[in-house]
């Protein structure tokens, strides 16, 4: 907490094709990615409406790359039980889950960007998985667009840190953070701001929340709410107190 928490990252490679065995560049550049977004040092935190100026936040957590592993398997997709974090089921069981985030990359399937487990799981099945294609920053035209600049990871491990969709999914649900706005649903796209829930008190949606929905280049911050709630976890007897040693 206030910039002390480094995370050791384990990236989990799991490929098929030369295409998903990605290159440590791009990888590098997802860490990257990670490091500007939990630092607010992301070049599109300028755009944060001023409306949202009070609460938008530098969370202040650091992600170091500890070490790649990389495995060639014969899957064409893995789907979103976990059989990817399991080397009995030609996974990649993860590497020191208590003191190190592990992130799986392979081909997930069904329109899936990323899944991730919220702090209190076990720890054998603990970390977050993107899918290939969506790690790190890609190129504006390729066929990752619009999902080519690194936010998949920086959600996933939102809600690896306990962050909820900011829409609480349900119609205008909670994401058991008070400064973030009650949202009707997700948002896709860039929503043209300000854009308007019909929820109580028709708030203009934080739709630039990392924990909404939208296209990569539409997301670019998070609060002090979302920051105290993730910092609660590293305090004596938090979820992730062991990473916090
Ligand atoms: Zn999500
Ligand atoms: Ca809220």
């Amino acid at each position: 907490v206030n910039g002390s928490i480094e995370i050791p990252v384990v990236v989990n490679v799991l490929y098929r094709t030369a295409a998903e065995n990605i290159s440590l560049a791009q990888i590098q550049s997802q860490i990257d990615v990670l490091n500007a977004d939990f630092n607010a040092s992301n070049s599109d935190y300028n755009l944060v409406p001023s409306i949202f100026s009070g609460v938008k936040a530098n969370v202040g957590i650091t992600f170091v790359l500890d070490q790649v592993i990389r495995k060639s398997t014969t899957k064409t997709s893995w789907g979103t039980r976990d059989a990817m974090k399991k080397t009995k089921s030609g996974g990649l069981n993860p590497t020191s889950p208590t003191t190190k985030l592990n992130l799986w990359v392979c081909t997930i399937g069904g329109g899936i960007l990323g899944y991730a487990q919220f702090p209190g799981g076990s720890s054998a099945t603990d970390g977050v998985v993107v899918d290939s294609k969506y790690v790190g920053v890609t190129s504006n035209t390729g066929p990752s667009y619009p999902y080519n600049l690194g936010r998949t990871a920086t959600h996933e491990v939102g809600h690896w840190l306990n962050l909820r969709h900011i829409w609480g999914d349900t119609t205008c649900g909670s994401d058991l953070v008070a400064d973030t706005p009650t949202h009707n649903t997700a948002n896709y796209g860039v929503p043209a701001y300000p854009h308007y829930s019909t929820c109580s008190g028709t708030p203009i949606e934080m739709t630039m929340n990392y924990m909404d929905y939208t296209d990569d280049r539409g997301m670019y911050m998070f609060t002090t709410g979302q920051k105290t709630r993730m910092d609660a976890l590293f305090l004596s007897g938090g979820a992730r107190f062991s990473f916090a040693q």
